[in-house]
């Protein structure tokens, strides 16, 4: 029987206040208004932001209302589409998006930045374009973190907030693309581009990519899911030397096999871990990419970092707490940059990287070190923040 314009009812957890374990409860989903698109999840991972938003002290992320749904890297199927909606259909294969691409805004037009803000000030504060939500439970409104809640069987997102992918893809891996792994991988691949004075804002050919060069030398910070894939992407680029730093040296195994060359524990060592760098490169990695989210990792990542050119990526999340910089440490030349979703331009970008997994130029499947079923989510955030997984991969 068709679903379509029904409220569904289906499982989801549901997070009703911070620092408590979710709960599994029924809830509806509406069905999608104009230029909507109501999806069934079908795989999603759990990203140490869902975490941090959770159980974090508070100084990382801005307050966003409870009840809310979390979860926003998976891939699922079109169940329905809201009227107005022209590139969807149901039965598509798509991954949704906390950051959009309308195609439109200038920040679209424009080769420099990934950052459409179309719907964005309503996502982030967990609804859709109408200052809604779609999702109710027990008749109260829950709300959807970063406009995506995927740790739910169902979920409706904007049209410019979804990715349409080949539909031989396994959605229990290519699930990853749709946060951690595009965002370390792109950090080193795609960050640092730069453009030319051209006039032309949707000229490709005048842009010059500041990527991690071949024969750099790289330190990674931080072993994770967005971490190891930014190891990934630094062996992709061609890099010479590729420094895992985690002080979980559990890690170091997997950081090897995805093309760390040498991985350094922080806590082995009597002097800061930046000394350290500087020491095993003499005078510092051509670039640093930070993937923890934590602000002094953020400052020793930086000092890491060759004075003359060194680049520092900051990819780790964290909205509301400063890193300390000392102005020296950038007069001499060194370049501290940030990335949101790896830089990628996600609707045009997702496919393309769906693809080079397809095509075995990207690796997902050494990152899901856990499977488990959506009532186990809780097994999930112990996992994660115990240093036991890379990414556990919810089943819904
Ligand atoms: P994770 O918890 O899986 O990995 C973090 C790693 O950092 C762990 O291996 C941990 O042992 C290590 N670590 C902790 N303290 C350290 C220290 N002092 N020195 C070195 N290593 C240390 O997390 P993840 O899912 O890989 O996410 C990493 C960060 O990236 C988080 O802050 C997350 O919120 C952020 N993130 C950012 C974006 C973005 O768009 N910029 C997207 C996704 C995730
Ligand atoms: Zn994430
Ligand atoms: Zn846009």
């Amino acid at each position: 029987m068709s679903t379509t314009g029904q409220v569904i009812k289906c499982r989801a957890a549901v997070a009703w206040e911070h620092g408590q374990p979710l709960v599994i409860e029924d809830v509806e989903v509406a069905p999608p208004k104009a230029h909507e698109v109501r999806i069934r999840n079908v795989a999603t991972g759990v990203c140490h932001t869902d975490w941090e938003y959770m159980y974090g002290t508070g100084e990382g992320m801005k307050p966003r209302p409870f009840p809310l749904v979390l979860g926003h890297e998976a891939a699922g199927v079109v169940e329905s589409v809201g009227p107005g909606v022209t590139i969807f259909s149901p039965g598509d294969q798509v991954i949704p998006l906390f950051l959009p691409q309308c195609g439109e805004c200038e920040r679209c037009l424009s080769p420099k930045t990934n950052q459409c803000r179309k719907n964005w000030a309503n996502t982030q504060m967990g609804v859709l374009a109408d200052g809604t939500s779609r999702i109710s439970c027990r008749g109260q409104q829950v709300y959807q973190f970063l406009g995506v809640s995927s740790f739910s069987q169902y979920t409706v997102v904007p049209d410019t907030s979804l990715a349409k992918i080949r539909s031989d893809a396994p959605l229990d891996k290519v699930c990853l693309l749709g946060c951690g792994v595009s965002t370390g991988y792109g950090a080193a691949l795609k960050t640092g581009k730069r453009v030319h004075r051209c006039g032309f804002h949707s000229c490709d050919s005048h842009t010059v990519r500041l990527q991690v060069e071949k024969d750099a030398s790289c330190a990674v910070f931080g072993l994770g899911c967005v971490g190891l894939a930014a190891v990934m992407g630094c062996r992709a680029a061609g890099a010479r030397r590729i420094i895992g730093v985690d002080v979980n040296p559990d890690k170091f195994a997997k950081a090897a096999a995805l093309g760390a060359t040498e991985c350094v524990n922080p806590a082995d060592h009597g002097k800061p871990i930046q000394e350290v760098l500087a020491e095993m490169t003499d005078g510092g990695v051509d670039y640093a990419l930070e993937c923890v989210g934590s602000p002094a990792v953020m400052s020793a990542a930086l000092e890491s970092t060759v004075d003359a050119w060194g680049t520092c990526v900051i990819a780790g999340w964290t909205e509301r707490e400063a890193m300390k910089v000392k102005v020296e440490q950038i007069l001499l030349g060194r370049t501290l940059k940030g990335t949101y979703f790896g830089g990628w331009k996600s609707v045009q970008d997702v496919p393309r990287l769906v693809d080079d997994y397809m095509n075995h130029k990207l690796k997902l499947d050494e990152f899901i070190t856990h499977n488990l079923p959506l009532d186990q989510i809780n097994v999930a955030f112990d996992l994660l923040n115990s240093g036991k997984s890379i990414r556990t991969v919810i089943t819904l």
